[in-house]
């Protein structure tokens, strides 16, 4: 499958040869990183892409989820282009803020208040010292398997070089340990930061009895309970957090918001968030060049207030649900241990059976058939994760839908020996 890669990509072995001589990998995001070298792209329209050696892929990927309009959703274009004819950043506020901010309230139970940074990375740090501030208190808990940008990955709980707070940690989607490690850390807990559903860690959802536990053990300590929706915030109106009707005290936003725009948020109860209230005295600093950068405010506003509907987002959501539907009953026709999980519109196979409803350390075997599946599915003409993982943009059509399950049997009865 490495050759029949290689051969189809000489441009792209190309820039990846330039490229490692002053990048470390040849590479600046870690998740686009894969050898033999990773598919140089040179274009995209709609949900369709190019890479640089002419090959035409459908875009699965969505750009991680922050792709949501596609490629060339003409209202996100034209309001970029209009606010950079208005001049390039002018180091001041501007009104585009407030209405994206009343659009994004508007939305999810949780947050009163909100403000802007660059990135879901930024946002969930942000929130982590709103968290601080606000309780006085110093230690966060995560779940093992967790993510929440590149300085907070929480793959292992041995090595989490990238990150510059202190933490504890717990198991996703137990709720007994979660609420007897929260109790145990007592008011020395300033928050508990949690995806309700686990995004890279492989689309896992949380059970409502685990979020709840969660809501119950940190309103007894008092820690601060963040959602961290910077992928899940697309599924139906009001995030997971409306679909679980579990409300935390924080949220992070972040990915296609801003219309595929650089864009992250943090917002929460309007006690919580006083403390970056310049008006007080003693507030805490939030600065940023970039986080009311014009382009992504102009194109936040159209995002939120013109495409992404609530009802355009129980569609997507409808879409999501019905491939996977369709790809897992494939996967039982055939009678292979593969499985697709997640919710709506994003999902990620898992190359065993039974249910997962937790992070897992992959077997030799599970690794090879992820990244068979991932060059296969290349070689079909669809571009996923490295890691099989679908983010479904609003362009990707039912008869998109109906060519991904067709190539997904196709993979299953041509590597039906290494799947048994
Ligand atoms: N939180 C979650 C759940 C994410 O999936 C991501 C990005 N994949 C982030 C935070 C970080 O967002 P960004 O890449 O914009 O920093």
């Amino acid at each position: 499958a490495r050759e029949a890669y290689a051969a189809k990509r000489p441009k792209s072995a190309a820039i990846h040869a330039e490229a490692r001589a002053v990048m470390p990998g040849g590479n600046t995001r870690t998740v686009l990183f894969y050898t033999p070298f990773p598919t140089a792209m040179v274009r995209g329209e709609g949900c369709r892409l190019w890479d640089a050696d002419g090959n035409e892929y459908l875009d699965l990927l969505g750009e991680y989820s922050a792709g949501l309009f596609g490629h060339s959703e003409r209202r996100i274009l034209d309001a970029v282009k209009a606010a950079l004819d208005a001049g390039i950043n002018l180091a001041a506020v501007g009104e585009k803020e407030s209405r994206l901010a009343r659009l994004i309230a508007g939305r999810f139970p949780s947050v009163e208040m909100v403000r802007f940074t660059n990135s879901g990375t930024e946002a969930n740090l942000m929130a982590l010292a709103a968290a601080r501030g606000f309780t006085g208190r110093v230690k966060t808990m995560v779940m093992r398997g967790g993510y929440h940008g590149g300085v907070l990955t929480f793959a292992t709980e041995a090595s989490p070089v990238n990150v510059p707070i202190p933490l504890a940690f717990t198991d996703y989607n137990d709720p007994e340990a979660a609420t007897r490690d929260i109790l145990a850390e007592g008011d020395g807990l300033a928050a508990v930061l949690v995806e309700p559903m686990l995004g890279s860690g492989g689309c896992i959802p949380a059970s409502v009895e685990f979020l709840q536990a969660l809501r119950e053990a940190t309103r007894r300590t008092g820690a601060v309970l963040i959602f961290d929706e910077v992928m899940t915030s697309r599924h139906g109106p009001a995030g997971l957090q409306g679909l679980t009707g579990v409300t935390p005290d924080m949220t992070t936003l972040g990915k296609y918001m801003a219309g595929g725009m650089s864009f992250g948020a943090f917002g929460g109860r309007a006690d919580i968030m006083a403390v970056f209230d310049g008006h007080r005295p003693g507030a805490l600093p939030h600065a940023g060049t970039f986080n009311n950068n014009v382009w992504s405010m102009a194109a936040g506003c159209v995002a939120m207030g013109e495409i992404f509907s609530a009802s355009a987002a129980e569609a997507l959501y409808e879409r999501g649900e019905r491939l996977r539907e369709a790809l897992n009953a494939a996967c039982a026709r055939a009678g292979v241990p593969m499985q697709f999980t997640g919710r709506g519109s994003m999902l990620c196979p898992h190359f065993r059976a039974g249910p997962v409803t937790a992070p897992y350390r992959a077997t030799p075997a599970e690794d090879r058939l992820r990244e068979l599946f991932f060059f296969d599915m290349l070689a079909a003409g669809i571009y996923l994760a490295r890691r099989g993982m679908v983010a479904l943009s609003l362009p990707v059509s039912e008869a998109d839908c109906d060519r991904t399950v067709a190539a997904v049997e196709e993979f299953i009865a041509a590597r039906r020996p290494l799947l048994a």
